[in-house]
């Protein structure tokens, strides 16, 4: 091994910390279930809604928090969250089936995302908000209406090109929604459809880190709701999307040391850090490093409620420099969240069994075979890199010190890496053991799931813990009843 391990650990809180110590426990759950196995925690997602709110009642704000069903299938997560006040976000005819199923009213479900005819049918029929993509999906929808709905559909309009009071413009470019510089026709529309839906609000959802680029936005869709008060509607709430983001790592310094590290391997100044030298977006070229990082900022000092908090205090520049959640205030405005990965931060893990470990001698990094798919453990897919967490089988012994490793997946694959990076593991693993990869519950469990060659896809239990005892069952036979599932 060249130089010092590099390890990228895990943010652990105490619920997950304590699941990843109970090894008998996960020894058992894939003794009989298999490997890969997904576990999620319920509870998690309850508290990290607390937090969400608190941060509204900070700024006496009130609003919505919706959760982004897309991030993760779970039924348990679901229900678990249907028994809070919580609302969810759908982005198709199965999750609005799932989310009415697990007990969501209408009131609490908005739809968005691309819609077929039957997602938008089940919306009117159903009642749920709508945030109509643009003219046509509005036409679409009030034809619906009329005809199948009891009452007018409650609408938000998805806006998107943002543009500042300056010159810049910062918001990028989206697939999604309606220019707010033709926010006139669709206005129209919605006078014109007047008897068949009811605008409530604006919304935007940025696929950014940004804070700034949301703060364009957030103060975008204030002005648009101006314009529309300007015209005698009567519209509510702003809707800020997801998109606040998980701090996946324990400590800064690591993930500092670990792109500068991977920096300098680019460059051939050290030893590559992955398989094949693959840079992660950047190259050398002639020795000037080129190219751009493409991967998931792992250390976030501020990320999930905190940052929602941080893009409420950002000025609006065109409203005379206040911050935004004063403006959303004084206009009596609702506060509408749409957060996925980061109501599910803590929320579950992965386990693989480890198969095979294979010396390739002098020194080389160690081939470890798991029972698991790349597809299964998808924090590669986006760009997050994270260390597992050895969990002993009984064949473990004291082991040596920390071991340089490849982490393969079990399809007849070249690609098939769990990580193209070289992970670096406090000892030598052994067949039998477990790695658990922590923090998974946000798209990297079910959202790239294939069966690819017969081979299975990841059975998802749910865990609570009861007293000092953790507990688990299917993850579709948890409902939040005492005392089998956890909630009280
Ligand atoms: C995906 C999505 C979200 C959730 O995004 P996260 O980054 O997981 O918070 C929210 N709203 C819409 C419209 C989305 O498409």
């Amino acid at each position: 091994m060249d130089g010092r391990p590099l390890f990228l650990e895990p943010r652990l809180e105490p619920r997950l910390r304590s699941l990843v110590a109970a090894t008998g426990t996960l020894h058992s759950l894939t003794d009989a279930l298999g490997s890969p196995l997904h576990v999620v925690v319920p509870d998690q997602i309850a508290e990290n809604l607390e937090r969400f709110r608190s941060v509204y009642r900070a700024r006496h704000l009130s609003g919505q928090v919706f959760y982004a069903h897309k991030a993760n299938r779970s039924s348990a997560l679901l229900r678990r969250l249907a028994a809070t006040d919580a609302g969810v976000d759908v982005a198709s005819l199965g999750e609005l089936q799932h989310a009415l199923g697990a007990g969501f009213s209408a009131g609490r479900i908005t739809a968005t995302g691309p819609k077929n005819p039957e997602f938008l049918w089940l919306a009117a029929r159903a009642g749920v908000t709508v945030s109509v993509d643009g003219v046509a999906e509005l036409d679409q929808l009030a034809t619906l209406v009329r005809k199948h709905s009891p009452a007018p559909v409650p609408v938000l309009l998805r806006l998107s090109g943002f543009e500042t009071s300056g010159v810049r413009v910062l918001s990028r470019r989206s697939r999604f929604g309606t220019p707010v510089r033709e926010l006139e026709v669709l206005l129209e529309a919605v006078e014109r459809h007047g008897d068949a839906v009811d605008l409530t609000g604006a919304a935007f959802h940025l696929d950014t880190t940004s804070v700034a680029e949301k703060a364009t936005a957030l103060e975008g869709c204030l002005a648009a709701l101006e314009t529309c008060r300007g015209r005698g509607l009567r519209p509510r709430a702003v809707d800020v999307g997801g998109g606040f983001g998980v701090s996946y790592l324990a400590e800064r310094e690591q993930w500092e040391a670990y792109t500068t590290a991977l920096t300098s391997a680019v460059l051939g100044r050290r030893p590559p850090l992955t398989w094949g030298g693959h840079g992660y977006g950047l190259r050398n070229e002639s020795g000037t490093l080129r190219g751009t990082l493409g991967l998931y900022p792992a250390h976030r000092s501020v990320a999930g409620p905190a940052y929602l908090d941080e893009l409420l205090a950002q000025p609006a520049a065109s409203l005379g420099g206040r911050p935004l959640a004063g403006l959303l205030l004084e206009h009596l405005y609702d506060l509408h969240t749409e957060p996925g990965r980061a109501l599910l931060d803590q929320c579950g893990l992965t386990l693989a069994k480890v198969l095979e470990v294979r010396d390739q001698g002098a020194g080389g990094e160690l081939l470890v075979r798991l029972a698991a798919k790349a597809d299964d453990i998808a924090l590669e897919d986006h760009g997050v890199l994270m260390d597992p967490v050895v969990i002993p089988g009984s064949g473990a012994g004291p082991g040596e010190g920390p071991v340089a490793v490849h982490l393969f997946g079990s399809l007849c694959l070249e690609t098939d890496l769990i990580t193209r990076r070289t992970v670096f593991l406090p000892r030598r693993p052994v067949p039998g053991d477990l790695l658990a990869f922590a923090n998974t519950a946000g798209y990297a469990m079910d959202f790239h799931a294939t069966r690819a060659q017969h081979q299975p896809a990841a059975h998802k239990v749910a865990a609570w813990q009861d007293g000092d005892m953790w507990r688990w069952c299917l993850d579709d036979q948890f409902w939040p009843i005492t005392p089998s599932g956890g909630a009280q």
